[in-house]
């Protein structure tokens, strides 16, 4: 078998250029038809009255040159229940044979975009035909999440991938030390991640074709009594980016957001002034010189299971008696469970690492993870080229918080588990859980302690 070997030799010591990667990208519009609910804020009263910008889903595929391949699919959307994105990622591996390790699914967490059902189920009330609508809708997703992943790996072609970081300001810790505990409001001196994360797709020529950037803040610059679709700030920074660069797939990642908020927000002329200001920062980003990724592509997933705080049926049985309507959902959700002899004791949580050559590896965290993550990924992974952490990935149960804010208290550890239907608190060794399985996939891809 002596010449097989020496022309595949032939073939691994003559590179066609750069890094050898091939690159594909697709986009699909999932701006829903109308009368729709929008999500994120329980206190809407109504549906959608408009439309103020489409939304969209993009898929960006990698292959490097053993025929190693991730898809990322990225989406204007509050988060996508892991019901939608395991059964996109099953239709994908039908299609090009991917395995559920190279299929990233990252949702924008915009709170003017629409009911993602189930997610945020609490929230809702919805008559039979808004119902009919927001399932179908969720079906629609399937399809609409899996065509732009195989049509990226349908367009793999020759590809650039560079890599580098700036940094905006505009997202502000939101969990405010108060007389009456830690609200929603706004914490400067609490933790933070300005890093604009910038991942540059290229074709071997140069010209641009896809741009993926990070950003660690909720899509919250628009408030409750906004009843238009619209991709807040991020949508605002696309749509910046592809005006700028016609014919460019720009990819919003929602990074460990969980606990910060844009500040000043309310209206969209804040969102859209955050969104060219981080528009204007990826491309400053875009022009400076940026490290050129190498093969190969890697990529790792693991299912946690991730313990809530000790409850007992007790306390539902109490909260069904509350005047507050989405504490009566929860705790009728919390006994039917009981009922059925499967208290709800604890999460599925998917973990993904994904790893292009030694210059950038992304840790791909289910859930609204709250920034500390991102701070101690990076602290203990730091021989780790590049590590980006991101959230709202695979699926969006709930919020994701450290032992800290688990102790602290407040909106994202306690009270938002209202409206993702859950118990109540994770349990105080949730992150150390998350931590290992953290560690457990970056080996799989290559990290090293
Ligand atoms: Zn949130």
């Amino acid at each position: 078998m002596k010449k097989p070997s020496l022309f595949l030799g032939v073939l691994l010591a003559c590179p066609v250029f750069g890094g050898g990667f091939q690159a594909g990208v697709a986009r699909v519009d999932i701006t829903p038809n109308l009368p729709f609910w929008l999500t994120g804020y329980a206190s809407r009263s109504q549906p959608a009255t408009n439309v103020v910008q489409r939304i969209a889903a993009k898929g960006l595929a990698l292959e490097d040159p053993t025929g190693s391949r991730f898809v990322l699919v990225t989406a204007d959307l509050i988060g996508i229940p892991a019901t939608i994105c395991d059964a996109a990622a099953e239709r994908v591996e039908r299609i090009t044979g991917l395995k559920r390790s190279q299929v990233l699914f990252n949702a924008s967490h915009t709170h003017a975009g629409p009911v993602v059902w189930s997610n945020l189920q609490v929230m809702f009330d919805l008559n039979a035909a808004d119902q009919a609508r927001a399932e179908a809708y969720a079906r629609g997703l399937v399809t609409q999440l899996s065509d732009v992943a195989t049509q990226a790996v349908a367009r793999l072609a020759p590809a650039r991938v560079s890599f580098a970081e700036g940094e905006i300001g505009f997202a502000t810790n939101r969990r405010q030390f108060t007389g009456n505990g830690v609200r929603i409001g706004v914490n400067p001196a609490g933790p933070m991640d300005h890093t604009v994360p910038v991942l540059k797709v290229a074709s071997p020529e140069g010209g641009l074709q896809a741009v993926v950037f990070g950003y660690a803040c909720h899509n919250t610059t628009l408030g409750g009594d906004c009843y238009s679709v619209h991709g807040d700030y991020a949508g605002q920074a696309q749509a910046a980016l592809e005006t700028a660069h016609p014919g460019v797939n720009a990819m919003f990642l929602m990074l460990c957001g969980g606990d910060q908020n844009p500040h000043p927000r309310g209206t969209f002329a804040l969102a859209e002034e955050h969104g060219r200001a981080l528009a204007t920062e990826v491309d400053r980003v875009l022009d400076q010189p940026m490290r050129e990724l190498q093969p190969p592509v890697r990529t790792a997933f693991e299912t946690l299971s991730v313990d809530f705080a000790p409850h007992t049926r007790e306390t539902f049985a109490e909260e069904a008696q509350s005047n507050d309507v989405f504490r009566q959902r929860r705790a009728r959700m919390m006994l039917d469970a009981y009922d059925r002899g499967e208290p709800v004791q604890q999460l599925d949580y998917p973990v993904q690492a994904v790893r292009l050559g030694p210059d950038f590896t992304l840790l791909a965290l289910a859930g609204e993870v709250v920034v500390d993550y991102a701070l101690r990924a990076k602290r203990e992974f730091r021989g780790e080229g590049n590590l980006v952490v991101a959230g709202y990935c695979n699926d969006v149960a709930c919020y994701i918080s450290t032992a800290r804010v688990i102790r602290e208290g407040g909106y994202e550890p306690v009270s938002s588990m209202i409206y993702y239907g859950k118990p109540g608190p994770l349990a105080d060794t949730a992150e150390e859980t998350i931590m290992v399985g953290a560690r457990k996939v970056l080996a799989e891809v290559g990290w090293t302690p």
